[in-house]
């Protein structure tokens, strides 16, 4: 499964410019679609999966225009919106078998045993009598994607799944996506958390303020910041200095001040260890010194 976006761009009737021109390809496995706050990522989603219209451009799926084949986006699509809730006091079991009956699945005896198999894969089994809307947090976010997964959808389109989740429910979440991607799957994982988007992640793209900024495997993005990464070891007094010298990603207290990283594209002033960079780094030093750069070029 193809999935092409053409020069897609969005204008709010408010005039907001949510999306500027946006083209990007992928096909299947895990695409992550990184961005802050604000910077398009739920706009160009809810275009995905038709909720919107965009004001120009389009997106096509196996070269079929989304907008001129809903049906068929509809039989093939799953989507956990950012903002997935529900009101209902049905059993966890029963809110899946009502999700299912919603995409079409007719066959009582097959909708329970695909209940079934969904409850197992998420981790919610053990509590399928529960009433849904009296899960914990971590819990409603694995029943949410379980619902988008009903109907074995090949495109799975899922918004900020792990906004608001702790740490270990992000990482349960994270690898129940990893294990659906090696599946003949599509999944497009839409995050402001750069640790979102893990190694699993074939293809990623970065959003700014609606426009596209960086897009490729996320090896491309870290091979940016190589060279540009630095552990410092500062005394208090350098320290304070170095603050509003540099983007500082990470501090830890020593004995005799700090040890602190730093993205810069200079060799720093102090005593300095070039790091081999991770994600975060490639993402601090992306958006705060290549668009700079950028933008006074
Ligand atoms: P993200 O998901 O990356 O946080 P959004 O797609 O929600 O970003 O928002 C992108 C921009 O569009 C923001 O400036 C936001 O304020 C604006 N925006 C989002 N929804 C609407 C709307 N319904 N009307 C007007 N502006 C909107």
């Amino acid at each position: 499964m193809i999935i092409e976006i053409e020069n897609l761009s969005k204008v709010y009737p408010n005039g907001n410019h949510a999306l500027k021109e946006i083209n990007l390809k992928f096909g299947r496995g895990m695409f992550g679609l990184l961005g802050p706050n604000g910077a398009g990522k739920s706009t160009l989603m809810k275009i995905m999966v038709t909720l919107l219209k965009p004001s120009s451009g389009r997106i096509l799926i196996d070269g079929k225009d989304i907008q001129y084949h809903r049906k068929l986006l509809r039989g093939i699509l799953g989507y956990l919106p950012q903002d997935f809730r529900f009101f209902s006091s049905l059993k966890t079991w029963e809110f899946l078998d009502y999700s299912g009956s919603l995409t079409g699945m007719k066959n009582r005896k097959k909708r329970m045993s695909e209940v079934d198999r969904l409850l197992d894969q998420v981790g919610l089994f053990e509590v399928r009598d529960r009433q849904a809307n009296k899960l914990s947090g971590g819990m409603k976010r694995r029943l949410g994607i379980a619902q988008a997964l009903i109907g074995n959808p090949s495109v799975i389109v899922v918004d900020e799944p792990t906004t608001g989740l702790d740490p270990d429910e992000r990482i349960r979440f994270r690898n129940i996506l990893s294990q659906l991607s090696q599946n003949n799957v599509t999944i497009i994982l839409s995050t402001h958390i750069v640790g979102d988007i893990s190694s699993t992640c074939q293809s990623m793209a970065l959003l700014n303020k609606g426009e596209l900024v960086f897009s490729g495997p996320p090896e491309n993005l870290i091979k940016k910041a190589e060279g540009h990464v630095f552990n410092l070891s500062l005394s208090p007094v350098e320290y304070e200095k170095a603050k509003d010298q540099y983007d500082i990603i990470s501090t830890i207290p020593t004995e005799n001040g700090w040890d602190v990283q730093i993205v810069s594209d200079k060799t720093p002033v102090y005593e300095s260890l070039a790091i081999t960079p991770g994600i975060e780094h490639a993402y601090v030093y992306y958006m705060e010194h290549r668009l700079q750069t950028h933008l006074s070029e």
